[in-house]
C-alpha cells in the first residue's frame, strides 16, 4: 500500500492550528450545537470542509457542494469538528457505499464519493499541493501531445483510473486482537481514528485470496487457542497476519507476526495452513516484541516453504520476500511504471539511477530500454530480491546496492558514475535533502519523480526547480481507489 504508513493511527492534525487546543475564543459555536453548513471542499483525509459564519468545520462523510445539518463535536480557535446529522442538499456525486463496515473501518475514506468524481478530486488535490506548497504554476490538463503548454506551467494530466476499481489489493496486513464481548480472537482493521479492531471477513478492495487467508488463519487461531496480542498490556502472541498474493502466478505468502519467538502449536499452525490453503507457497514468522505501531520486527524466518513468492508485471518476473516493498495494486503498477519509463525518455544508451528501488521493479522496467541501470535501496532483503530478479529475467545491465540513497549515490558519483536520468520513488516523507542536492550536482538530463505523497512531492519539486530543473508534466495514477491516497509520476528536464 502507501509506503510505510499504518492504517488507522492515533490523532491527526490540520496544519497550522495544531496547537490551538486552548479554550476557543473566536469560535462562533458551542460544543453540541446544531448548525447548517455548506461544504466547500475535502481535506487530504477526505473530510468535508464546511464554512459557517467565517468558521471552518471538518465533517466526516460530507461532500463538496452539499448542505448539511451537523452537530458540533469539538471546537478549537480556528476550526472545529462536527458530526453529520442530516443531508439537506445532496451532491450528485454521492453514492451508497457498497461495503457494510465502511462507516466504522478506517481503511477507505471515499466510498460515498462516486469514482469519476474521486479521480477528479485526486487530480485537484495534486494541483493544490503543487501550487500551495511548491509555489508552482499549473497550466491545465494538457492535450494529447506530451509536453504541450509546458511553457505556461506544469501540465497535470487526468488521473489514470481503473476500469474495475475493486478487489485490487494484493496484500492484506491486519492487526489481531481480542473481542470485547467474549475475548475471542478477531482480526480486521482499526476503526477510523482509533486502535479498536473491527473484525473483518470481506474487504471489497482486497483480492479474494487474501480475504480467504485472513478468514482461515483467524479460524485456525481460534481453534488452536492462540492468544491475541494486547496493545495495552503487551501480552499475547499473535499481533498481525499478513497475506500477499502474486496475482499473476496465484502464489500466496502468509506472515504471522508474533510477540516473541515462541508460537505455541507451531506444527499444527503449519499443517493446518498447508491443508486448508493449498495455494500458500510460503509461511513466514516475523517477531515483533516492541511497543510500536510498526507491523514488522527485525527477526524474520521461514516456518515452511519458500522464502519468497513470485509475481509478474508486464512480462517481468519478481521474487518478493516478506519484508520487501511491493506495490499493492498490480494492474495500476504496470501503468505507473510504463509512464515512468516513458518519462525517462530512453534510447538504449543511457545510464539510469533508480533511487529507492525496492526489489528492483522500476529498475528492471528501465533496464529493458537503457544502457545501464543502478538501483539503490535501504532494505537489504529487498536488494537481495532485486539482484535475484535481474538474474531471473536474464537482465545483465542492472546492478544494485543496499544503503541509504543519500549516502550511496554521492559515493557512486565520486567513483565516476554519472547518470543521464535519475528516477526517485521515495516513501511518504519524500526525498532526503542530501539526495536532492546530489541530483542537482550530478545534473542528469531528466529526473522522473514517482511519489505517493503530493505534499512532499511539491516540497521536493520546489528544490529541484530552484536548482535548475523544470517540471514538465505530472500524471496522477489511482493506485488506491476509494481511499484518499494518490500516486503521481512527474517528468522534469534540466533547463
Ligand atoms: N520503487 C520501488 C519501491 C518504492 S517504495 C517500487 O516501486 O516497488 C520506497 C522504497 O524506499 C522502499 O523500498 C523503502 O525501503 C526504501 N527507502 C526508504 N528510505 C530509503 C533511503 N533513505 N534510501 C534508499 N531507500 C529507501
Amino acid at each position: 500500500m502507501n509506503k510505510g504508513r499504518s492504517r488507522g493511527g492515533k490523532g491527526r492534525t490540520h496544519g497550522a492550528a495544531r496547537s490551538a487546543a486552548v479554550v476557543p475564543v473566536d469560535a462562533p459555536f458551542q460544543k453540541n450545537e446544531e448548525v447548517t453548513v455548506d461544504i466547500i471542499g475535502l481535506t487530504h483525509d477526505g473530510e468535508g470542509v464546511g464554512r459557517a459564519d467565517g468558521y471552518t468545520l471538518f465533517i466526516q462523510g460530507a461532500l463538496p457542494g452539499e448542505r448539511v445539518r451537523v452537530k458540533v463535536m469539538k471546537v478549537k480557535k480556528q476550526y472545529g469538528y462536527a458530526k453529520l446529522e442530516e443531508l439537506m442538499l445532496s451532491s450528485p456525486s454521492r453514492i451508497e457505499p457498497p461495503c457494510d463496515i465502511y462507516k466504522e473501518c478506517g481503511g477507505c475514506q471515499l466510498q460515498h464519493f462516486d469514482y469519476p468524481a474521486q479521480l477528479e478530486w485526486k487530480r485537484q488535490h495534486v494541483v493544490d499541493n503543487l501550487m500551495r506548497i511548491g509555489k508552482l504554476s499549473v497550466a491545465g490538463e494538457g492535450r494529447a501531445v506530451d509536453g504541450e503548454s509546458a511553457s505556461t506551467g506544469i501540465v497535470v494530466r487526468k488521473t489514470v483510473g481503473m476500469d474495475e476499481p475493486w478487489r485490487y489489493r494484493n496484500k492484506a496486513a491486519v492487526p489481531v486482537g481480542a473481542s470485547s464481548a467474549d475475548g475471542g480472537l478477531l482480526a480486521g482493521f482499526y476503526a477510523r481514528g482509533s486502535h479498536r479492531i473491527i473484525d473483518m471477513d470481506d474487504c471489497l478492495i482486497q483480492h479474494e485470496h487474501n480475504d480467504e487467508v485472513i478468514r482461515v488463519v483467524k479460524r485456525i487461531g481460534r481453534e488452536l487457542g492462540a492468544a491475541p496480542y494486547n496493545e495495552e498490556t503487551g501480552r499475547g502472541v499473535l499481533r498481525h497476519v499478513m497475506a500477499r498474493t502474486g496475482v499473476v502466478t496465484g502464489e500466496i505468502m502468509v506472515v504471522l507476526v508474533t510477540n516473541g519467538r515462541k508460537l505455541p502449536l507451531v506444527e499444527s499452525w503449519i499443517e493446518r495452513i498447508r491443508r486448508e490453503l493449498p495455494a500458500v507457497k510460503s509461511i513466514i514468522q516475523n517477531v515483533n516484541e516492541r511497543d510500536t505501531n510498526v507491523i514488522f520486527g527485525d527477526d524474520t524466518f521461514v516456518l515452511w516453504g519458500s522464502e519468497v513468492i513470485y509475481d509478474e508485471l508486464d512480462g517481468i518476473r519478481f521474487a518478493i520476500s516478506a519484508r520487501s516493498f511491493y506495490q499493492v495494486n498490480p494492474a495500476q503498477t504496470v501503468a505507473l511504471y510504463r509512464k515512468a519509463v516513458e518519462y525517462a525518455g530512453l534510447t538504449g544508451t543511457e545510464t539510469v539511477i533508480d533511487a529507492y528501488c525496492g526489489i528492483g521493479t522500476i529498475s528492471l522496467f528501465l533496464a529493458r530500454q537503457a544502457g545501464r541501470v543502478y538501483g539503490v535501496e535501504i532494505v537489504p532483503e529487498a536488494i537481495e530480491d532485486a539482484a535475484r530478479n535481474a538474474a531471473l529475467n536474464g537482465i545483465t545491465n542492472a546492478s544494485f546496492e543496499a544503503g541509504p540513497a543519500e549516502v550511496v549515490i554521492p559515493r557512486w558519483r565520486k567513483e565516476g558514475i554519472t547518470a543521464d536520468v535519475i528516477v526517485v520513488d521515495p516513501p511518504r516523507k519524500g526525498c532526503d535533502p542530501a539526495l536532492l542536492e546530489t541530483i542537482l550536482s550530478m545534473q542528469p538530463e531528466r529526473v522522473v519523480y514517482v511519489s505517493c505523497n503530493p505534499s512532499t512531492l511539491a516540497r521536493d519539486l520546489r528544490v529541484l526547480e530552484d536548482g535548475g530543473y523544470k517540471t514538465v508534466d505530472v500524471v496522477p495514477v489511482d493506485m488506491f481507489p476509494w481511499t484518499v491516497h494518490v500516486e503521481c509520476v512527474v517528468r522534469l528536464y534540466r533547463e
